[in-house]
């Protein structure tokens, strides 16, 4: 695949600049630009509400963009897409919604060591609501999560697994499939979070064997503020809804109210249809170079990366080797803190992540306070690794003058 860097606007705008930060969030191309412009220009009103034309090419413009992202996803059951705010909305709304009706005193939830704070605060917070028990899978030194661990961890009392497709701070690939069954096992459910699954990996909801899936448009070439939670029919029906207003009704009595079909019982309130249209566009773009393309290109740019920096005298990369891990590199330079070298790196025009990112739980594990992290996608190019590389070198350089 030959980079995509002029797709995108803000690259093209910023000739210098070498973004390797898309585990935060990607850029956006233009097609994704051009579609919610065009919608916002032609069809823009109020969804499923006005008797006019204009609403309902409004509504079928939506409902069109909820069938192409559960495509790309491998939803067949488009009903069954929630459009949310992103990965923390989905996540919260499962916990809330359904662990809020389902989960007992003296149940157990399991989460793993490798969780983003998305997928383990809100677990956290309903076993402490609920007089549950968290507990917590060990990883592995290499920054895996221990399957053994994690199945001899499950019992009767277990009400949910809770884990993540792939780790946002080391790219851990995680075996989905195998954990969702060991979870279906013991009558749990398995509740996967994939915001750095579905932007990096061709995703099948259907295959993988979950109850829900969480994701986040911004990540995977869309806007930022929609995002969706993917689950079975099964599920969706049997949760209360986990936020009540307009659209989410059937019948309003004055003493009670009853709920509208899926997925809208669980949309409350005026829906993100700019964005749905815009996270509809990405799923295009995506689908038109390939995810298996999008996975090759990414994995190429990590191992050249990755024998880039360590070829520097004390640069430790942390996670399991590069075939078991989406475009992450996670690394320390001795002597250097993450937060020295990302400045440094920085005033050489390249963006990374440095910190705990949002995984302190894993940081404990790993004993590391901080780590860099250099991230790559459909757009990032060898002159990015190369840049990367030498502004790696240069911190070294800075750093020993000391
Ligand atoms: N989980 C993982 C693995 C993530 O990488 C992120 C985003 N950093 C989230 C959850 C939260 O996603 P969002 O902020 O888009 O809701």
């Amino acid at each position: 695949m030959s980079a995509r860097r002029e797709d995108f606007p803000l690259l093209v705008n910023n000739p210098g600049l070498h973004y390797l930060d898309s585990a935060a969030t990607s850029q956006k191309p233009r097609a994704v630009l051009d579609a919610m412009r065009d919608y916002y220009e032609r069809d823009n009103a109020n969804p499923h509400r006005g008797a006019y034309d204009l609403s309902a090419r409004a509504t079928e413009r939506y409902h069109d963009a909820r069938v192409r992202i559960a495509k790309f996803i491998g939803l067949q059951d488009s009903d069954c897409l929630v459009f949310t705010r992103g990965t923390t909305e989905a996540l919260n709304l499962v916990a809330t919604a359904w662990g809020g009706a389902n989960v007992q005193p003296g149940d157990e939830i399991v989460v793993t060591g490798l969780e983003h704070h998305a997928n383990f605060v809100p677990w956290q917070q309903l076993a402490r609501a609920k007089g549950a028990s968290l507990r917590i899978c060990p990883v592995t030194t290499d920054g895996r999560i221990d399957l053994e661990q994690l199945k001899g961890m499950l019992g009767e009392r277990t009400r949910v697994v809770a884990f993540s497709h792939v780790s946002n701070a080391l790219g851990t690939i995680n075996p989905v499939t195998e954990i969702a069954r060991a979870a279906h096992a013991v009558g749990a459910l398995a509740i996967c979070d994939g915001a750095q699954g579905t932007p990096h990996l061709p995703v099948s909801f259907d295959a993988l064997g979950l109850d829900a899936y969480a994701f986040s448009g911004h990540k995977m070439c869309g806007p930022m503020g929609i995002g969706g939670l993917a689950a079975t029919r099964a599920l969706l029906e049997s949760m209360p809804p986990y936020q009540f207003g307009g659209d989410m009704i059937e019948i309003v009595g004055d003493e009670r109210s009853t709920w509208n079909a899926l997925p809208h019982k669980f949309e409350a309130g005026t829906p993100n249809v700019a964005d749905a249209i815009g996270l509809a566009a990405a799923c295009e773009y995506l689908d038109g170079i390939g995810m298996a393309q999008v996975r090759t290109h990414e994995l190429a740019l990590l191992g050249r990366a990755q024998d880039a920096l360590l070829a520097i005298d004390g640069v430790t990369v942390y996670g399991p080797g590069v075939n078991d891990r989406s475009g992450v590199l996670s690394f320390t330079l001795e002597g250097v803190h993450p937060h020295d070298l990302a400045t440094i790196l920085d005033q050489q025009g390249v963006c990374i992540r440095a910190g705990h990112h949002c995984a302190q739980p894993l940081m404990r594990r790993l004993a590391v306070p901080a780590t860099a992290r250099a991230s790559f996608y459909v757009y990032s190019t060898e002159e990015d690794v190369a840049a990367l590389a030498a502004g790696v070198a240069r911190a070294k350089e800075i750093f020993s003058n000391f």
